[in-house]
């Protein structure tokens, strides 16, 4: 079975009605503020320079084999996965970047402290796709970024390959909201990262993951109300937009 202590680096937490820490997860990097953009290089810099716990990113690879870090699958009118790199690279984001290459944003990483969170896009290729695993897999031990990084994807297959080959250390959790905390340790995951949505529509899945040892991640949490909520429910990270905000609510 595999550890599921990744996320939580250094915090011991034990039985539901313990204390919980939470710890702070900037969706697609600290992008809501001045000079950032979603899932930018910048948005890295500023979730560490704010002292987020982690900082989340989205990765596809191009047709030519180059994992670089968007959100959606097409970028300027061009679908990333059938694309060339130095197409989608030339594309500018709102801060005036380019899209980065996931080496980019790797070396970049490199001289940070933040932890990243790794997020593996579900490709309409397969093949392709066991390929982006493969290779940001790769990319994040040769920089020695491993014992700081946790994975997270959609993808089904994806969750079985990255349980297959990353490090112990690393923590791969599922992001599809439709696995029971029960059937996420049968295969090996770390634990949830579901949506609110997901965990009102199973009210004891949360309670049920900690008693299986696993930590809890909930997305994308923007509302001071929705903040105090999950908050109050112990959640293990909070993923969110409005990363800022949140510190000064847990600081309370
Ligand atoms: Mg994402």
């Amino acid at each position: 079975m595999r550890s599921i202590a990744c996320l939580a680096c250094g915090v011991v937490l034990a039985g539901v009605s313990a204390v919980q820490a939470q710890h702070v997860v900037a969706h697609r990097g600290h992008w809501d503020t001045d000079g950032s953009a979603q899932n930018s290089v910048r948005s890295l810099v500023k979730a560490d320079s704010i002292g987020c716990h982690a900082s989340e990113f989205d990765v596809w690879i191009t047709a030519d084999g180059v994992p670089v870090v968007h959100h959606d699958a097409v970028a300027a009118g061009m679908v990333i996965e059938t694309a060339q790199a130095a197409e989608i690279c030339g594309v500018t984001l709102a801060n005036g970047e380019h899209i980065p290459t996931l080496a980019a944003l790797l070396d970049t990483a490199a001289a940070l402290s933040v932890r990243l969170v790794c997020e593996i896009k579900p490709h309409t290729d397969k093949a392709r796709e066991a390929e982006a695993v493969r290779r940001s897999v790769a990319m994040i031990g040769e920089r020695g970024l491993d014992r700081r990084t946790d994975y997270i994807t959609f993808s089904r297959e994806a969750l079985a390959l990255l349980i297959d080959i990353v490090p112990q250390w690393c923590g791969v959790y599922y992001l599809g909201g439709d696995m029971s905390p029960d059937e996420l340790q049968a295969v090996g995951a770390a634990g949830p990262d579901y949506s609110m949505r997901a965990y009102e529509a199973h009210p004891g899945w949360m309670e049920r993951a900690r008693e299986l040892g696993m930590k809890v991640n909930v997305w994308t949490v923007n509302t001071d109300e929705d903040f105090r909520r999950y908050i109050d429910a112990g959640a293990d990270f909070i993923t969110t937009n409005r990363p800022e905000r949140l510190q000064q609510l847990i600081a309370r």
